[in-house]
């Protein structure tokens, strides 16, 4: 057993929480138990104020319209300055769908109204007159070595878009990603993705999950290299969600609902 730690944060669990993204948080802990890193997991949500920069590894879930007002102050006043310097300072943090939105500039909502984002990750998104909805397949070159396929399902309206501060997390093969227009799905910055993959991602995703492991770790201890974990599971799932996205998306093309 080693003697790696790593402290995670739940921001607002109770609120930002759709399509199973709290599967994230049970991925990223038992990977970390695989490798033998110990983990402390600290929900956190609204009114609470805490110093980021304590933690190693900060995930957020999607949320409605309506959630994401609710958050939107508390976000940007009691939580924003300390998550933002957080980042900075090189803690790891994933952010799904209406997180990711907030992250950015600013969320406008499909009824208008302007939600200011953090400024943490330079997009900026504008609800659509079109859900985007789907299985989605993206192809990343996020990965030391060689670019490797996410997949996920998308549930937006919002269209997202990249400013010169950001990388996208990956280039679409099925589905919309960002904005359904450009062919970039996520966005990266330092130590910090936002991402539309709902389903959850990180089960299906290992590579992701070590990835942030890998990056939460590094503040504290330098770059450590993970052992290589039996993901011939995980493996399967991936290539199933790839083959499902293919028909669905091909069916979506040919009109068939
Ligand atoms: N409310 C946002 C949108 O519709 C985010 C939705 C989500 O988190 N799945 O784009």
């Amino acid at each position: 057993m080693s003697d790696l730690k790593i402290s995670v944060c739940h921001l607002y669990p109770d609120l930002m929480n759709l399509y199973g993204d709290r599967g994230n948080i049970i991925a990223f802990t038992r990977r970390c138990q695989w490798h033998g890193i110990e983990t402390k997991i600290q929900s956190v949500t609204l009114n609470q104020v805490v110093d980021f920069a304590e933690f190693d590894f900060i995930f957020m879930g999607g949320g409605q319209d309506r959630e994401q007002q609710a958050i939107c102050y508390d976000f940007q006043q009691v939580k924003g300055t300390s998550l933002a310097e957080a980042v900075e300072a090189g803690v790891a943090l994933l952010g799904i769908c209406g997180a990711y939105q907030l992250l950015g500039r600013y969320y406008k909502t499909g009824e208008g109204e302007e939600l200011p984002g953090l400024q943490i990750l330079d997009v900026w998104t504008e609800a659509g007159d079109r859900r985007m909805i789907g299985n989605i397949v993206e192809e990343s070159d996020l990965f030391p070595g060689r670019a490797k396929t996410l997949v996920g399902f998308e549930n937006h309206s919002g269209r997202t878009f990249l400013g010169p501060k950001v990388r996208p997390l990956g280039r679409v093969l099925v589905g919309y990603g960002n904005n359904g227009e450009d062919g970039t799905e996520g966005a990266a910055y330092r130590h910090a993705i936002g991402t539309y993959l709902h389903g959850s991602a990180l089960p299906k995703n290992p590579w992701l999950t070590d990835l942030l492991i890998a990056w939460s770790l590094e503040r504290r201890y330098g770059a450590v290299t993970l052992s290589e974990l039996d993901d011939e599971i995980e493996e399967r799932a991936h290539q199933a969600a790839q083959r499902r996205a293919q028909e669905t998306w091909g069916k979506i093309k040919a009109g068939v609902k």
